[in-house]
């Protein structure tokens, strides 16, 4: 297994302080409705343009589409390495279980995957700044402005599953949507299985804690002889 098909997983308390400032990890954010909500705490690390390209959540997922923003997100963290919460592969299942009930190539558009708190569109809590909504904004060859589409596909994805939520079609921000579709799993956050969570409170010296998150299915199929022999090189 090659360095770069691995995703490093890191707890945003041992980043550095602008970056913790930025992320907010385990700081509590109100939502819209006025309830309160954990923010993520561990993140993947992407390290590089390339490799973003290179990381797939899913067959038709990658990373780089849900770190996809402009000059409305704080600008340390338009640089690499870029973070982005663990969860995201969850959204990314849902997402391609939509693409199939949909029919066609879901694209998720500019700021429409994570959002840190820090970013100029963050202004109630919403699941963006947990890494499990997308907005979508065209559907194989639909673009979804009409009020006809944007119904049809809100169908589609509550159809998935009773945890997918989605905006009705209108014109008040952040409460209705008029140009995509949005689709969120709510206030998820994952603890990657190779985290230890020994440590609740503050970061420590001398012990970075991150894990490289193992990668599931073809890998671990992967005949124990030739992983032993991968092991040694
Ligand atoms: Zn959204």
């Amino acid at each position: 297994m090659s360095e770069s098909q691995q995703i490093k997983v890191v707890d945003a308390f041992d980043l550095d302080d602008e970056l913790r400032s930025l992320l907010k990890p385990g700081e509590m954010l109100r939502d819209a409705h006025g309830r309160r909500h954990r923010l993520p705490r561990y993140f993947y690390e992407v390290p590089s343009h390339d490799s973003a390209v290179e990381i797939r959540l899913t067959p038709h997922f990658g990373i780089n589409e849900f770190i996809f923003v402009d000059l409305r997100e704080a600008q340390r963290l338009q640089q690499f390495p870029r973070y982005v919460p663990c969860a995201v592969r969850m959204l990314a299942f849902f997402l391609e279980q939509f693409r199939t009930a949909a029919g066609g190539s879901v694209h998720i558009a500019v700021n429409g995957g994570y959002r840190s708190p820090a970013h100029k569109m963050a202004i109630d809590g919403s699941p963006h700044m947990w890494g499990t909504a997308a907005d979508i904004y065209r559907i194989g060859s639909s673009i979804l402005k009409t009020k006809e589409l944007i119904d049809r596909f809100n169908d589609v994805a509550e159809e998935l599953s009773d945890d997918v939520v989605v905006m009705p079609y209108g014109h008040e921000t952040g409460k209705t949507v008029d140009d995509h579709v949005h689709i969120d799993l709510g206030y998820l956050t994952v603890i990657p299985r190779e985290i230890s969570e020994d440590r609740m409170e503050v970061p420590q010296e001398h012990r970075p804690r991150f894990a490289f998150e193992e990668r599931r299915k073809r890998e671990r199929r992967v005949p124990v002889v030739a992983a032993e022999a991968e092991k040694t090189q």
